[in-house]
């Protein structure tokens, strides 16, 4: 088992560093002047478009919604060709770019990003502020800091959080409504958490069927393999009350036009906000 586990790792390092490696090659034709990465600040004319392969499972599952239709996803400007950094996570640094300076550099700030991603870009850009303190955390994912099941979070007192990224994790989760309990609990009054689920512009209420139980099935009607529900926005928003949360809707008006476009945001992108009390 030990030793399954660490191939594992091994392999998701090759691998990654494969990647790196083919990024670097192909980023001199991307380079440029009138974008900017705000995750790891490389200067571009050009974003990746996303990978042929989600577009063609999109088909090919017959994914009963428009990828074009899916709220904060640029398909023609999906990652930074330096740094892997999806527009989302562009947007996470656009609003962090916001809040570290207005952050009292005397005392220390938990932050707990929950499933990071590969390329751990964003995370090299927080953890360069020595006021920030950083935890990953994931259920499986052997390289994080804190090993937790986000729906039962013992090892995170409550109120004990200034701040987290919960970031494509909830459509994955089965009791989605106790994970956002649990996130509540943890955060401190005064904080705040970035919960980012895949949304489909005008659809407002969420689709979840038992019955819909196979990654075709699910990749088909959710919109991944292993999506357990496509939420609706209205619905999004009520759960995310249930659980206490105020939650703030930031797009376009809040971050300007000029930004949104240099970093390769889509208008039509929101951020979404949570605190507490
Ligand atoms: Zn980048």
């Amino acid at each position: 088992m030990l030793a399954r586990i660490k191939r594992s790792v091994a392999y998701v390092t090759i691998k990654e560093w494969k990647k790196a490696a083919a990024r670097k090659v192909a980023l001199p034709r991307y380079l440029g002047s009138e974008l900017a990465c705000p995750v790891c600040g490389v200067h571009l004319r050009a974003f990746k478009p996303i990978w042929k392969s989600y577009l063609r499972h999109a088909r090919e599952f017959g994914y009963v919604h428009s990828v074009y239709d899916i709220e904060t996803l640029n398909l023609a400007a999906y990652s930074c060709p330096a740094c892997d950094a999806a527009d989302r996570e562009r947007l996470y640094a656009l609003y962090f770019d916001r809040i570290l300076p207005t952050l009292d550099r005397t005392r220390r700030y938990r932050l707990v990003e929950f499933a990071p991603g590969p390329g751990r870009a964003l995370q090299r850009k927080l953890t360069a502020n020595p006021f920030i303190e950083y935890r990953s955390a994931d259920l499986v994912l052997q390289t994080v800091d804190d090993r937790l099941d986000i729906t039962d979070m013992r090892p995170y007192a409550d109120a004990s959080v200034d701040f987290f990224l919960c970031s494509h994790v909830l459509e994955h989760v089965r009791d989605d409504r106790k994970a956002m309990r649990e996130l509540h609990r943890i955060l401190k009054p005064g904080g705040f958490g970035i919960v980012m689920v895949p949304l489909v512009h005008g659809l407002e209420e969420t689709q979840e069927d038992p019955a819909v139980d196979t990654p075709e099935l699910r990749w088909k009607y959710y919109g991944l393999g292993d999506h357990v529900r496509q939420y609706g926005k209205r619905d999004f928003l009520a759960r995310l009350a249930g659980a206490g949360f105020q939650v703030d809707q930031l797009g376009l008006d809040y971050f300007g036009k000029d930004p949104f476009h240099r970093a390769g945001i889509a208008d039509d992108s929101v951020l979404y906000v949570v605190r507490r009390e």
